[in-house]
């Protein structure tokens, strides 16, 4: 599947070296990957009963901080899952655009304590997007997509589709350079500014209502200039860690295990074959919903 090249997850860095397209290579895999994301359920996956089950904010047992780089046994993609900064504040600088949203990074759901938000990354893709909006639709689920800029102006179609299915949408920087943070303030005003124009070209005019900075990368400079355009800094308290592609079953307890860290939880829809996302996120939403979970959006 792979092509070889050096990429690196949502989590993950090295950013605009290479453009994420699926099709060539997912193509031959869509019958088999049909019959699978049918196949599997919680039923199939073996997954037991009700998992714990509270959920709610805390911050106390987070416990995966730096992820390492791995190279995949089946390809030779570099990951690295980094946690972002857990609660990054800083007071706005006077110099900079005033914040029109908070500039503080969002991990709450708007839906309160018992919910979750589900937030989907390193899209627009046009093989697995579409997967991943038929399991939220046949969940009645509304999620927050993180999309890469360029990937958005080279799939509008797909992007119109994630907007009319009613979900929202969140900008995930140009090009996916995980060491912006680490770049002048130009460079980052860059990234930030001509994806959220990207983004809404694609849309038709719908607004990214989010900035989530690519590997966690977020700067207050960052942070400031996308808040003063209307776009919450967004973080996350749950990595399931589908680029690992462990199986789906794996994601499923990954995710089950760790709802005590807070609400919002991360997967992928880009940067490769997701059909391990697809089978989690089917097999894990009627689970949350039967354990009271509401789904909601990250504050704002
Ligand atoms: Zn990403």
């Amino acid at each position: 599947m792979s092509r070889g090249t050096l990429k690196v997850q949502c989590g993950g860095k090295k950013g605009g070296a290479v453009r994420r397209k699926t099709t060539r290579d997912a193509a031959w895999v869509l019958p088999v990957l049909g019959a699978v994301s049918v196949l599997v359920g919680a039923a199939v996956l073996g997954l037991p009963g009700h998992g714990h089950g509270h959920a709610g904010g805390s911050t106390a047992s987070r416990s995966n901080g730096r992820g390492q780089a791995t190279a995949s046994s089946t390809s030779s993609l570099l990951y690295d899952s980094e946690r972002p900064p857990a609660n990054q504040k800083s007071a706005p600088d006077p110099h900079l655009p005033a914040p029109v949203v908070s500039m503080d990074i969002a991990h709450a759901s708007d839906k309160g304590t018992h919910a979750v938000n589900i937030t989907i990354d390193d899209g627009p893709d046009p093989v697995w997007t579409p997967r991943v909006l038929q399991v939220l639709k046949d969940d009645g689920v509304k999620a927050v997509f993180c999309m890469i800029g360029e990937e958005a102006a080279g799939y509008p179609a797909v992007v119109r589709q994630v907007v009319a299915d009613g979900h929202r949408l969140c900008d995930h920087s140009l090009h996916h350079d995980t060491t912006m943070g680490r770049k002048p303030p130009s460079y980052q005003y860059s990234e930030i500014v001509n994806a959220k124009g990207e983004i809404e070209r694609a849309s038709g005019g719908v607004k990214p209502l989010y900035y989530r900075a690519p590997g966690g990368a977020f700067t207050p400079y960052s942070r400031q200039i996308a808040a003063s355009i209307g776009m919450r800094p967004l973080g996350w308290n749950i990595d399931a860690r589908d680029y690992k592609r462990s199986g789906a079953l794996t994601i499923v307890t990954t995710v089950e295990h760790e709802l005590p860290n807070g609400p919002t939880i991360l997967f992928h829809d880009g940067g490769g074959d997701r059909s391990q996302t697809v089978a989690a996120l089917a097999a894990l939403l009627p689970r949350l919903r039967q354990q009271g979970y509401a789904f909601g959006f990250p504050v704002r």
